[in-house]
């Protein structure tokens, strides 16, 4: 099927890496969409196998079909409901206008995002790139997961279990532009590639701690079972991702979770490293120093004596990062950012606090802000 037959293009909206989003109308009913055409083939796929997985989930961006086109040069096109603002937008126009977002509006937006995270999480996907910017809104205010290029399907999953959402059928049908077939020889063509690679490539790849944003692009290639640890946006990458490990996790959009809860309600990035040795120095000011103690396992991470930190006297600590802020709402991003992994509170868990049902309230969805 041609692409332009069935959409007319109204223009671009922007390009990343990856991929260029034109925002487009469908011909037979006139509903505006974002088609984004990914370049990178191994990011297609990540994207389209996460997408096909969490259909249904209220708070992910829902794909209504996807397929390769001669058109776009065989780059694979994702239509995707059309979204037209995310947080980072939210976040700098409260900021503009002086203002702040209160804490009923900081537990809705909460509320939103981990139930997109929990859901990515229940179906085993690891979103790996986790940042305000990626976190779509629609103009009623319904926030939405997006952007799962980096992502990665986990085979043995940690987190309780699939929850198989209910696939609507005509998304199920519209889905099916590239045959069941097709994209099952193509994801297992990409798989056993990925498991020619040596697991030591992992190791060779991401062994110099500093990399360029721009240049994660290329670090596509992953041995099954071993992750790259050169993943996600510096600012909200997890410290056994700074340290190289590539046998980490779903909690590494944990990490992310808490940087963004931070950003939200402090108006400013918690931890904006301009290197990935500065990330980790931005880190332990706040924080204090990793260690056994606070996480276990990390002196043997591959990068972990490669750069050694003076002594932090004195953390500053979260409360410093968020001043006028509750306690409560202080608490939430503590348990979010633990050294340890195996500490930091699963969104499953957080959706369940106490916290989302005291005073004062989540603001309803329609009392949000929503700047286009
Ligand atoms: P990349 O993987 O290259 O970063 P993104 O998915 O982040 O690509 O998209 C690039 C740009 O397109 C972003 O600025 C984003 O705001 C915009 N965009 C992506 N998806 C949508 C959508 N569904 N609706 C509206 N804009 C979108």
């Amino acid at each position: 099927p041609e692409i332009t037959t069935r959409y007319e293009i109204l223009g671009r909206v922007g390009s990343g890496s990856y991929a260029d989003v034109y925002r487009a109308r469908r011909l037979s009913d006139g509903l505006v969409v974002a088609l984004k055409e990914i370049h990178d083939q191994q990011s297609a796929i990540r994207e389209i196998e996460a997408l096909r997985s969490l259909q249904g989930a209220p708070n992910v961006i829902d794909m209504l079909e996807y397929f390769y086109d001669d058109e776009f040069e065989e780059d694979a096109v994702v239509v995707l409901e059309f979204l037209p603002s995310d947080l980072e937008v939210v976040i700098s126009d409260v900021k503009r206008r002086g203002g702040s977002i209160t804490p009923g509006e900081a537990k809705r937006w909460m509320l939103q995002v981990l139930s997109g995270v929990n859901a990515c999480h229940q179906a085993g996907v690891m979103h790996r790139d986790l940042k305000p910017s990626n976190l779509l809104i629609s103009a009623e205010g319904v926030l939405k997961v997006a952007d799962f290029g980096q992502s990665r399907v986990l085979q043995d999953l940690s987190f309780e279990g699939t929850t198989p959402y209910e696939t609507n059928s005509e998304k199920e049908k519209a889905s099916n532009q590239l045959t069941e077939a097709d994209y099952l020889k193509e994801l297992e063509f990409i798989r056993e590639k990925s498991k020619l690679e040596d697991n030591a490539s992992c190791l060779a790849t991401c062994s110099t701690v500093d990399i360029d944003d721009d240049q994660l692009g290329s670090y596509t290639e992953e041995p099954a079972g071993a992750f790259t640890s050169c993943v996600g946006t510096r600012w909200y990458r997890a410290p056994e991702l700074l340290y190289g490990s590539c046998s980490y996790g779903p909690e590494v959009d944990l990490w992310s979770l808490g940087c963004i809860l931070a950003e939200m309600v402090s108006l400013v990035p918690l931890f904006p490293g301009v290197s990935d040795i500065d990330q980790i120095a931005k880190i332990i000011t706040v924080l204090g120093n990793l260690n056994e103690q606070n996480f276990p396992g990390c002196s043997n991470l591959p990068d972990f004596n490669k750069i050694s930190y003076s002594n932090v006297e004195n953390p500053s600590g979260l409360e410093a990062c968020l001043p006028n802020r509750p306690i409560e709402e202080v608490n939430i991003v503590k348990r979010l950012l633990c050294y340890d992994p195996a500490n930091r509170v699963i969104a499953s868990e957080l959706l369940k606090d106490g916290y989302f049902i005291e005073e004062p309230l989540p603001v309803e969805i329609d009392q949000l802000i929503v700047p286009t």
